[in-house]
This record gives C-alpha cells, structure tokens and sequence, in this order.
C-alpha cells in the first residue's frame, strides 16, 4: 500500500471536500454545529487557493486532508479530517507530520488548531502530538505547538550574545528553565540575560544564595536568577517565593527541569549541550548546542529568527 501526503491547492477541492463530508458527518452531533458541513466546492476551492492544503492518499483514494490558514507567523490547520474507514490507522498523524514540515519549510513559529471540548479524544491527540491549551471560548479549545529553536554557540560570546538577544524578546512574567551539566554554559547565557535587560549586579553563579534579584536599570523588568543544583524538592522551590516576583521579573532557574515547571504555565525550557565539535581538530572548540522548546501561547508571535 502506499500512502502520500500532497501539499495541495484549489485542484484538490472536491478530493478535500469529499474528505469533510465523510469526516465530520460521522462525527456526534455538536451545539453548536461544527460548520465543516456547510463548506461547498467553492469554499474549500477558495480556501485551498489562498494557504493551500494537505491532502493524504492512499492507493490513490483520498483518506484524510486539512486545509491551512495562515496568521502571521502561525499556521492554522482548518477542517481536519480522516475519513470514518481509515480512523486509527494512523493517518491523523501522519498529517500533523506532513503539516509540521510544511510549516518549518515555510519559516513558520508554530501552529494552531481548534478542538471541540465535546471531543475529549480529539483533545488528547492534539495533546499527545504536542499541542497545548491557549484558550477557550465556549466550546472550542485553542490548542497551539510552538516548535524546538535550535542554536549552535561555538564559544563562550556566542552564548552571552544569545542571551543578550533573547532577553530582546521577553518580558516582565517569562520564565526560563535552564538545564545543562556543569560547565555547559547556563551562568555565561544568564549573563548575557543580564546584559540585555540592563540589570544592577554582576550576574554570577550563585553559590551561596539561591535566588538573586537584579533589579533593572532602566525601568524594564528585574532579572530573578536562580540556581536549583542544590534544591532537593519543589517543596524547597516553593520556599524560595519566586511567584511573588515571577509577574514583575524576568525568571531564569538553573537546573530547574522537573521543579520549576509548575511555577508557570508559559515558559521557555531551554537545553545547552556540550558537543564535541570537530573530532578531527586538534583544539577543544568548545561548541555547544542548544535547543529552546516553547511552552504555551505566548511564545507564538516571537521573533525567534532575531535570534541568530
Ligand atoms: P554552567 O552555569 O552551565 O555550569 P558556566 O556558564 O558557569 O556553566 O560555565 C561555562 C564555562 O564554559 C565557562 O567557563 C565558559 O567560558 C566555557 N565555555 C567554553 N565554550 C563555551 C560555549 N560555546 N558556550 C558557553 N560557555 C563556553
Ligand atoms: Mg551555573
């Protein structure tokens, strides 16, 4: 059997309308109606012209299809569909690959859907595939993926500079959870946190304190700089009071993986690897690789290609 997933436009129309049809009329009636029933040829067909669409097929019979809005630097998937025969043969994700692809070629941040809260499976896929909840009115669950940002920092400047760029894109509540073994580089990018919010205090690793509020210079938010290595449990995370300041500060926790999550429900995780570079060079060069995995709504209109 072979199965392919086309991105296509308006000369798909009645292949994705087809798809609709079979998709949303199998599914239980809903208050107030999904409005994917009332899509005509022309509809879709206008639709399809404008950000295109996705359209999966196997031997040749149409079994699942989408179709993209795109807002900005998001990319909405719009009437998401598996004919009733082909449901749990894992088309769904089969598509939301396809569309993920589609978007990273396209230079797009991340990625929308609409869900219905009457439809607790469909939430859990979108939930399973990395979607999280951004909002609802009414019935419909806002679900959004911010995709991984991927960075290579060939020296100790690089990383300070990284810093320097991001703390351009955040602002007074952001939370950033920093993981990374000794030495990777946490402290040297905090700094450079330090440096682009134009902080009082020199940014260091705190040794003895565990949590240390530079306030700002120039009447931007504070930089609260943390440093979990020695907290045994969230119950020590929770002593620290850092929510008191989280709304006001910019809040960046060393070694905070699996403790400081829970301090908010936007947050920027951020890994730095230490990675051997050249193997045939003689010299150490010292590069690290970091990867920045957006969490929740906020991040989705951020200039991440500022970055580089
Ligand atoms: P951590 O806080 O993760 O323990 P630090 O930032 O305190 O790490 O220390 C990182 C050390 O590694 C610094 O001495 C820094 O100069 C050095 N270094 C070498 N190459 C890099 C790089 N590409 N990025 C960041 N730090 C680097
Ligand atoms: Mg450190």
């Amino acid at each position: 059997m072979s199965r392919t997933t086309t991105v296509v436009g308006p000369e798909a129309a009645a292949e994705v309308l087809g798809v609709i049809q079979a998709a949303f009329g199998a599914r239980p009636p809903l208050d107030p109606p999904a409005p994917a029933l009332l899509e005509t040829l022309e509809s879709v067909a206008a639709a399809l012209a404008t950000d295109g669409g996705l359209l999966l097929t196997e031997n040749g019979v149409a079994l699942g299809s989408l179709m993209f809005r795109r807002e900005g630097d998001t990319l909405v998937l719009r009437r998401f569909g598996v004919v009733p025969e082909a449901q749990g043969s894992g088309v769904a994700g089969d598509l939301v690959r396809a569309a993920e692809e589609h978007a990273v070629s396209l230079g797009i941040t991340g990625l929308r859907v609409v869900a219905r809260v009457e439809l607790p499976a469909s939430v859990a896929f979108w939930d399973h595939n990395g979607f999280v909840q951004a909002g609802r009115e009414g019935e419909k669950l806002h679900m959004v993926k911010v995709f991984p940002i991927s960075l290579e920092l060939p020296t100790p400047e690089a990383a300070h500079m990284f810093g320097e760029r991001l703390a351009a894109l955040l602002r007074a509540g952001d939370l950033l959870i920093l993981t990374g073994d000794l030495g990777a580089g946490k402290t040297t990018f905090t700094k450079g946190i330090g440096a682009g919010l134009q902080v009082r205090g020199e940014v260091t690793s705190p040794t003895f304190i565990i949590a240390r509020v530079h306030p700002s210079l120039v009447g931007g938010p504070a930089l609260v700089h943390a440093d979990a290595y020695r907290l045994g449990s969230i119950d020590e995370i929770d002593d620290l009071d850092l929510e008191m300041t989280l709304a006001e500060a910019v809040t960046v926790v060393e070694w905070g993986a699996g403790l400081a999550e829970g301090l908010a429900d936007d947050r920027l995780e951020i890994d730095i690897v230490r990675t051997l570079g050249d193997l045939d060079s003689v010299e150490d060069t010292d590069v690290r690789q970091v990867v920045i995995r957006p969490i929740g709504k906020r991040w989705l209109d951020t200039r991440w290609h500022t970055l580089t």
